[in-house]
């Protein structure tokens, strides 16, 4: 006879850890406790928290609803209840509450003070182990999940019984960390429709940077490696700017990418997706007119040097000069007085089409997922199949760079487990 539990945590991620450790903190001392397991393939828990922020994870960030609504999509008002019922200031206090000491950073980021990502998953897993209320089983790989009375999970080897399940599989970004999708199909089948899934966060290949597989070609050889700080970012899809940033850029082995670049990479992916043309327009001076470049260069020219090598030498970082001249090849072929008189416009407005993006493999998040329409935004309950709840990536919901997508992944979380206690009650 298989064991009946009251609720499975499919997926120890961000969300399924934070759901295991919020039900430990609520129960640790209750004599009812609720006989409750988290079921995670992979060997250990938390794999991508691990690798998130760059090894130094960016778990939340401390901007009021207001201003954190804005970076979520594609529905932050579904959010929004998940949010006040658990801010990042409530995220803050948990975690400190847990021994983890936080660093407020540049931007409102919140880090742990260690900067190493593997402490927050460490003080998630020991926090749950210490209060020993819910029973993690790594290596356990969901294979089905079906509804008759009570939820049939099911691995290879192994049926779990559960009254409740919360799903929290996560997206398809990154599914070396075992965030392979899987949930897209568990939900499918109890009834859900999975909103078209993109990767999101993720680099934008420009025309002539690289092969189909990988392989940098000349022009993007020139530009790996190039950093830009304080420049803007247009995106242009069919001829019309849609969406305009100001931050930095970074150009690496798979494109365009850094803080601009990923969060222009939403609507870009999409755009390309449509089969609608798309380029990203790089001013290298926004904080200049064309007027004021205009002076500047004939200041640089008054030395003498007029070619336009030596003025863009004068204008731009090392690196940029011979791809901005392999992008705008005329300007060999001018006088260097004609050049130069094109100069201010082309820096404020460097031109790339771009081709293609960075997929699943490497993107930061997934775009898509269960459709919100079918869950419930005060409880985090399926309204399709009661006793089924979501938390996290597996959900229609992504934010930008910045802490967003984590707050997202432990708000829903810690909803999704008020939704099932409360319920269970
Ligand atoms: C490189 C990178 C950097 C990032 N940096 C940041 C950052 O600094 N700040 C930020 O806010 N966000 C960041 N993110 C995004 C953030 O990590 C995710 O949005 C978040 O982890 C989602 O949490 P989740 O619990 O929903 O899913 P995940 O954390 O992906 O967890 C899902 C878990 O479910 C398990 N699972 C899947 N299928 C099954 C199955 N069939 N059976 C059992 N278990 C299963 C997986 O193994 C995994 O452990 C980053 C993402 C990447 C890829």
């Amino acid at each position: 006879m298989n064991r009946v539990y009251d609720l499975a945590i499919i997926g120890g991620g961000a969300a399924g850890l934070m759901a295991a450790a919020w039900i430990s903190e609520k129960y640790r001392d209750s004599e009812s406790r609720p006989s409750v397991v988290l079921l995670e393939k992979m060997p250990r828990c938390g794999r991508k928290i691990n690798i998130t922020g760059k090894g130094r994870c960016n778990l939340t960030n401390t901007r009021m609803w207001d201003e954190f609504s804005p970076h979520v999509h594609p529905n932050s008002q579904f959010f929004k209840n998940a949010f006040y019922n658990f801010s990042s200031h409530d995220t803050m206090d948990f975690f400190k509450s847990i021994g983890l000491e936080l660093s407020v950073e540049r931007g409102q980021r919140v880090y742990p003070k260690s900067m190493r990502a593997m402490d927050v998953t460490d003080a998630l897993v020991n926090h749950i182990r210490r209060c020993a209320v819910v029973e993690t089983v790594t290596g356990f790989e969901v294979k089905e999940i079906s509804r008759d009375d009570l939820f049939c999970i099911k691995s290879e080897q192994e049926t779990i019984l559960s009254k409740k399940v919360l799903l929290t599989t996560g997206g398809l970004s990154y599914p070396s960390t075992g965030s392979s999708g899987d949930g897209y199909a568990f939900a499918k089948a109890l009834g859900h429709s999975i909103v078209h899934c993109r990767p999101s966060l993720t680099a934008l290949i420009p025309s002539g940077y690289r092969e189909k597989d990988g392989t940098l070609l000349p022009f993007g050889k020139s530009l790996q490696g190039l950093q830009l700080k304080n420049v803007s970012l247009s995106l242009e899809v069919n001829s019309n700017v849609v969406q305009e940033e100001f931050g930095d850029v970074d150009f690496t082995d798979g494109g365009i990418e850094g803080s601009l670049g990923f969060r222009l990479s939403r609507k870009a992916v999409e755009a390309l997706d449509n089969g609608q043309k798309v380029a990203l327009l790089l001013d290298l001076k926004p904080a200049l007119s064309e007027d004021q470049i205009t002076q500047r260069i004939k200041r640089e020219a008054s030395s003498g040097n007029n070619t336009v090598k030596y003025l863009l030498s004068k204008l731009l970082p090392r690196q940029l000069v011979t791809p901005f001249l392999m992008m705008n090849r005329q300007l060999l072929s001018m006088h260097n007085a004609e050049a130069a008189r094109l100069l201010p416009a082309l820096l404020k407005s460097l031109r790339f089409d771009i081709v293609s993006y960075v997929g699943f493999e490497r993107c930061v998040v997934t775009n898509g997922g269960v459709s919100l329409k079918e869950v419930s935004q005060k409880t985090m309950e399926s309204k399709l199949a009661p006793g089924l709840f979501f938390a996290g990536e597996v959900l229609d919901l992504d934010g930008d760079t910045g802490g967003y997508n984590l707050q997202i992944a432990f708000s829903t979380a810690v909803l999704a487990v008020s939704g099932i206690m409360s319920a269970a009650q």
